[in-house]
C-alpha cells in the first residue's frame, strides 16, 4: 500500500523539511486498517477487559483462551507472510491493532509477548523450518510465545547475561541459567531464550517449554499488570536441540537489539490507545461529576488539564503514524524479513523516540485520569487506578527511557560521523547561519504558520546542541549521559511538535490547529529549558554568550493564548464525551 510519503532515512527529518503530504496521518486510515482496528477494539473492549477480574486472579487458562481468541480474528498474524498462514499487512495495520489492544494493558502485555517479541525474531531470524514449525501455531493462538532476555543481574545490560549454552557431541546444546521478568512465563509454551555459547557468545534460542530442564518459577508479585503473568525461568541442563539455535552464535546481539526497536514502536502504539482511552473516561467523568453546584468540567483547572491530555496525545499520534508510514515506505517493494529487519533499524531512532514519549505522556495523562476523578481515582471502583499501577513499567521493559534516551543522540551522532546521515555539513551551515539569521517573527498569514517557523527553530537548536556537544567531547560525548539526555528530550520535542503541525496542515480545522499550537507553544519552554541546561555544562565566557544568544534567535517563538486553546479543546472533549481524533 502506498503511503504517499517522500522516501526518508531515519533522522533525516531533523535536516531536511518534510512537505505536509509527505506524512502519514491517523486520518489517512483506509477502510480496511479502520476495520481491523474495529475488530481489535471490539475483542478488546468486548472480551479482553471484561476478564480482567479473572486475569488478575491469575487464570492463566482464560489468557490462553484469549490469545486463541485474538488468533482466530487474525489480530496476531498482521506481520506475518501468507506462506506461514499469516495476513501480510502493512505496518500500520500492526499499530492499529497495537492501539486497540493497548485498552487493556495487562492483555496487551500478553500480547505484545506473543506478536512483537516471540512472532518477530523467529519471522526475522529463523530458518525456513523454524519458520514453518513455529509461525502457524503462534499467529492461531495455539501455542503461546515469550521472550527470556533479562537475567537478575542483567536488565539494561542485556549482554552481560549469564545463561550459557553448552554445545553437545551430537549438536545439541544444553542450557543453564534462570531469566527474569519474563512476560508469559507462567503459561508459555515456547520462549526465545538468550544465552552464552561456551559463556562468552551472546546467541538465542528456541526452547520449549517441553525440553527436559525447563521451568518456571512464581509469578512475581507487582505494582501492575496483575492480569499479565510474569516469572523466571529456569534453566537446568535443559536439552536443546541443534535445529533451535535462532540465527548464528555469536549473533544474539542483532536478535535482541533489533526484535527491540520494533517492540518500542509496539508499545508506542499500545501506550497511544491506553491514552486514548483514559481521556475518553476522563471526559465521560468530568461531565458526570459535580461539585459546587456544577459538573467539574466547568472549572478552568480541569479544562486546563482535558486540553493539555488532547494536545500531548495528538503528537504521539503524529509521531506514531508518521514512523509507521515512514517504515511501510521502505517495504512498499514486499515484506521480505531482510527488508524489514533493515527499516526497523532504520527508522530505531524514532522506534525510541516514541517509546520514550508515549510512555510518559501515557503517564502524564493517567496521573491527570486519577486527578479529575479526585477519591475516585484513588480506588478501585473505577479504572483510573489499574490504569495508572499498570502503566508505569512501560518507562521501564523495551529498554528503560533512560537507556532509549541516550541511544536517540547516540544513534544520530554515529550516523553523522559513519557519514550516513550528513549532520556535520548542517551544523556547520547552521553556525554559520546563526551569525545573521533569518527573521523568526511569526506572520499572521497561514494557519500555523508560526508554528512551522518555530518547528524549522527547534530543528536548528536540536543539531546546535547535538553538534556542540559532537564537538566538545569528541568520542568521550558517551559519558557525558547529563549532556545527552538533555539532547534528546530536545530531539523528542522537536520530532513530536513537526509531527503535530504536519498532522494539522494536512488535516485542517480549528480543533487540529489548537492542538498543535498549544503542542508547540509548550515545547518551545521545555527546550530552551534544556538546551541552556546543556550548554552552559559545554561552554563559557563569550563562546557560552554567542550560543545563548543563537539560542534566543532560534527560539523567537511568540506567546500565543493557550489558555483559549485549551479550552477550547476541553469544551469539545467534554461536548463529545471522548477523545476528539
Ligand atoms: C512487568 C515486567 C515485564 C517484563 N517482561 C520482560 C520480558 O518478557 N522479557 C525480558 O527479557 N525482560 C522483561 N522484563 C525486564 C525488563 O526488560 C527490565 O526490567 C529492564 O530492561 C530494566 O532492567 P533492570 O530491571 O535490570 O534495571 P537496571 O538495568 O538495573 O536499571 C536500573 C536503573 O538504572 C538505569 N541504568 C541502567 N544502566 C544504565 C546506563 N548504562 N546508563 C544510565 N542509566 C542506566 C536504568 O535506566 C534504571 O533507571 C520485564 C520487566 C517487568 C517489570
Amino acid at each position: 500500500m502506498g503511503t504517499t510519503q517522500v522516501a526518508a532515512r531515519g533522522g533525516s527529518w531533523l535536516i531536511e523539511d518534510a512537505p505536509v503530504d509527505g506524512v502519514f496521518t491517523r486520518e489517512r486510515l483506509d477502510d480496511e486498517q479502520k476495520m481491523i482496528g474495529r475488530t481489535a477494539q471490539e475483542f478488546t473492549d468486548g472480551e479482553a477487559t471484561p476478564a480482567l477480574d479473572r486475569l488478575e486472579q491469575k487464570d492463566w487458562a482464560l489468557a490462553r483462551t484469549l490469545v486463541r481468541r485474538a488468533g482466530e480474528l487474525g489480530l496476531l498474524a498482521t506481520d506475518v507472510p501468507e506462506a506461514y498462514g499469516g495476513l501480510d499487512l502493512d505496518k500500520i495495520s500492526t499499530i492499529v491493532v497495537g492501539e486497540a489492544v493497548g485498552r487493556c494493558a495487562s492483555m496487551a502485555t500478553t500480547f505484545g509477548a506473543q506478536t512483537g517479541l516471540a512472532i518477530t525474531p523467529i519471522l526475522c531470524f529463523g530458518t525456513e523450518a523454524q519458520r514453518q514449525t513455529y509461525l502457524p501455531r503462534l499467529i492461531t493462538g495455539e501455542i503461546v510465545g515469550a521472550y527470556a532476555l533479562s537475567e537478575s543481574g542483567s536488565g539494561s545490560d542485556a549482554l552481560g547475561a549469564r545463561a550459557k549454552a553448552t554445545r553437545q557431541a551430537d549438536g545439541s546444546y544444553t542450557l543453564n541459567g534462570e531469566k527474569m521478568w519474563i512476560t508469559n512465563g507462567g503459561f508459555a509454551d515456547l520462549f526465545i531464550v538468550f544465552a552464552k555459547a561456551d559463556g562468552e557468545q551472546f546467541s538465542a534460542f528456541i526452547v520449549e517449554r517441553g525440553f527436559p530442564g525447563v521451568s518456571s518459577g512464581k509469578e512475581e508479585h507487582k505494582l501492575g499488570l496483575l492480569g499479565s503473568s510474569t516469572t523466571p525461568l529456569i534453566l537446568q541442563d535443559a536439552r536443546v536441540p541443534a535445529e533451535n539455535l535462532l540465527g548464528e552464535i555469536g549473533k544474539g546481539h542483532k536478535i535482541a537489539f533489533n526484535t527491540l526497536n520494533y517492540g518500542r514502536l509496539k508499545l508506542g502504539a499500545m501506550c497511544s490507545g491506553g491514552a486514548r482511552l483514559a481521556i475518553e473516561e476522563a471526559a465521560r467523568y468530568a461531565t458526570q461529576r459535580k461539585q459546587f453546584g456544577k459538573p467539574i468540567a466547568s472549572f478552568g483547572a480541569i479544562r486546563q488539564k482535558l486540553g493539555d491530555m488532547a494536545s500531548r496525545q495528538y503528537a504521539v499520534e503524529a509521531m506514531l503514524y508518521r514512523t509507521a508510514g515512514l517504515i511501510e515506505d521502505m517495504l512498499e517493494a514486499g515484506h521480505e524479513p531482510e527488508r524489514v529487519l533493515a527499516s526497523l533499524e532504520e527508522f530505531a531512532i524514532e522506534s525510541s523516540i516514541l517509546k520514550v514519549a508515549s510512555s510518559e505522556t501515557l503517564d502524564f495523562i493517567l496521573d491527570e485520569n486519577v486527578q479529575i476523578h479526585g477519591g475516585n481515582g484513588f480506588v478501585r471502583d473505577y479504572p483510573a487506578e489499574r490504569h495508572y499501577r499498570d502503566a508505569r513499567v512501560n518507562r521501564i521493559f523495551e529498554g528503560t527511557n533512560e537507556i532509549n534516551r541516550l541511544l536517540i543522540p547516540g544513534m544520530l551522532a554515529r550516523r553523522a560521523v559513519k557519514g550516513g546521515l550528513p549532520l556535520i555539513p548542517a551544523a556547520k551551515r547552521l553556525m554559520d547561519e546563526i551569525m545573521s539569521p533569518p527573521s523568526m517573527e511569526p506572520s499572521a498569514g497561514a494557519p500555523l504558520e508560526a508554528e512551522r517557523r518555530a518547528v524549522v527553530g527547534f530543528k536548528k537548536v536540536a543539531l546546535m546542541i547535538l553538534g556542540t556537544a559532537m564537538q566538545t567531547f569528541g568520542d568521550k560525548l558517551a559519558d557525558e549521559q547529563e549532556i545527552l539526555l538533555a539532547t534528546a528530550d530536545i530531539i523528542i520535542d522537536a520530532y513530536a511538535s513537526e509531527s503535530a503541525v504536519l498532522r494539522a496542515r494536512q488535516t485542517g480545522g480549528l480543533l487540529h490547529e489548537a492542538a498543535a499550537a498549544v503542542y508547540v507553544n509548550d515545547a518551545a519552554g521545555r527546550l530552551e529549558a534544556a538546551a541552556k541546561t546543556a550548554l552552559a555544562a559545554m561552554a563559557e565566557g563569550d563562546a557560552l554568550r554567542t550560543l545563548l544568544a543563537a539560542l534566543r534567535r532560534l527560539l523567537k517563538v511568540s506567546p500565543i493564548n493557550t489558555i483559549a486553546l485549551r479550552r477550547r479543546l476541553a469544551d469539545a472533549t467534554v461536548e463529545r464525551r471522548t477523545y476528539l481524533f
